[in-house]
């Protein structure tokens, strides 16, 4: 019996034994290994999140820094496009004129490289959200045709355009993205044709009360796409055939941008080809109709725009304008851009300035530049809210990475950016100034 009872404590001694060990050596593992593995996947998640915040830190930065000067060299071209040309040799005018528009082209195309970047690097953070409102059809797809007929010239390519005079006037949604999907299909179009052309063809296939579906094909006699390769189109960064096509530019992001957007829209963008003979690319999305009346007949051209003086959108020779910009010449740029409205601008080249200015003279708009040495946009904004709660004030940004929410949520009114588009700095102005001060 007492040799049972020895035999089972020493069972139970050794159990015991055993499991305080196991007990020691899972506490060893656990503060030495597991944990070592713990903080080393740790720190590698630390490292992304910082490298891919850095990243994008980056872009924004680098985006404004190349946004800054194309917006000197867009506003100083604008204003030499608007001089008067009365007195002028007709031959040294058309001359100048010509290499105005080519600097504008060249200057666009610029900007939209930066933009697909920062669409890229939006996109794959998640950030990209759509930007409706309300537009004029034939303005829209006339502001497309004018960018691209230039250049098909240039390549003695044809360019047809065909747009259904059905199509309501006045839509609404991302006009923007689709502006951005089409220039570059055509772009690729002009791109990969040597011989023959390309056209546009705008089609309505279904239209209800309120809203209507739209195709837009671009279809060209170019150097086609393998069957096999139509799926690798719309990957980031993939460029086709690149040894063969090694003299023709491009980033390999434009159709794969192009394709998210049009899935954010709720659309569709497919290809069809034959390699050697040409492709189409076919964009359908849904768009909201806001005025139902037929768009008639395309026209290419408008011609009280293409003629004479500009003409801008409303006349205030009362109304005060205060511009804040550290750089001289964007203070320029926004006085010539509002030259032919007459309104009246002060300028401050600091957020200390601004503010004192503000204190003397009740103005009608602000337009704040963001960026700035000292003391910032977003510090002047809250010294104007102090004073002032209601002045309309807008923020003049290079970097387009920000939604409108952004800005008015720091208190802003809204935003503009830059290059500084003039029609869209008169409607900003415009929404501000009382009736009986404006002629239109
Ligand atoms: P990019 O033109 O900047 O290289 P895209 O994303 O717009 O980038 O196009 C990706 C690739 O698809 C191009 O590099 C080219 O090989 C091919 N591609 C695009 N459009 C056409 C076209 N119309 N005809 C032939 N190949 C095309």
């Amino acid at each position: 019996m007492i040799t049972h009872d020895l035999t089972l404590l020493n069972i139970a001694v050794f159990v015991l034994i055993v499991f305080v060990t196991v007990l020691i050596a899972w506490h060893v593992i656990k503060t030495t290994v597991i944990q070592k593995q713990y903080d080393e996947i740790k720190k590698a998640k630390d490292d992304a999140e910082s490298a891919n915040s850095a990243k994008s830190r980056f872009l924004a930065n680098m985006s404004h820094e190349i946004r800054t000067p194309i917006n000197t060299i867009m506003g100083m071209n604008e204003m030499a496009l608007r001089e008067d040309a009365s007195g002028v040799p007709r031959e040294y005018y058309t001359a100048m004129r010509n290499y105005s528009l080519d600097i504008r082209n060249a200057a666009e195309t610029l900007l939209s490289l930066i933009d697909d970047v920062l669409d890229m690097s939006r996109i794959e953070s998640g950030k990209m959200r759509l930007v409706e409102q309300e537009y004029d059809t034939q303005k829209m797809l006339r502001s497309i045709v004018s960018m691209i007929r230039m250049r098909s010239i240039d390549k003695e390519l044809t360019f047809d355009v065909s747009v259904d005079e059905l199509l309501p006037s006045r839509l609404y949604g991302d006009q923007g993205k689709i502006r951005q999907i089409l220039l570059n299909l055509l772009t690729n179009a002009l791109k990969y044709t040597d011989i023959g052309g390309f056209s546009l063809n705008v089609s309505m296939p279904e239209r209800h009360d309120d809203e209507c579906l739209l195709r837009f094909s671009v279809k060209d006699t170019g150097i086609g796409i393998r069957e096999e390769d139509i799926d690798k189109l719309f990957t980031a960064y993939e460029r086709l055939d690149e040894e063969k096509n090694s003299d023709i530019r491009g980033t390999g992001l434009g159709l794969d941008i192009s394709r998210r957007f049009a899935e954010l829209m709720n659309g569709t963008l497919t290809c069809e080809s034959v390699y050697g003979n040409g492709s189409e690319f076919i964009l359908t999305l849904k768009q909201k109709i806001i005025d139902p009346s037929p768009t008639g007949v395309f026209t290419e051209h408008d011609e009280s725009a293409a003629n004479g003086p500009y003409v801008p959108q409303f006349i205030a020779p009362d109304a005060d304008i205060l511009v804040v910009d550290d750089t001289p010449v964007n203070l320029n740029i926004i006085k010539g851009l509002l030259k032919a409205t007459r309104v009246f601008v002060t300028t401050a080249s600091s957020g200390e300035e601004c503010l004192e200015k503000i204190k003397e003279t009740r103005f009608n708009v602000v337009l704040l530049d963001y960026i700035m040495p000292g003391m910032d946009g977003l510090e002047t904004i809250a010294g104007i809210r102090e004073i002032d709660p209601d002045l309309p004030v807008y923020a003049l940004t290079a970097n387009s990475a920000n939604t409108e929410d952004f800005y008015i949520s720091r208190g802003f009114t809204g935003y503009l950016t830059k290059p500084v588009d003039s029609i869209a700095l008169e409607k900003a102005i415009m929404r501000h100034l009382p009736e009986e001060m404006m002629e239109k």
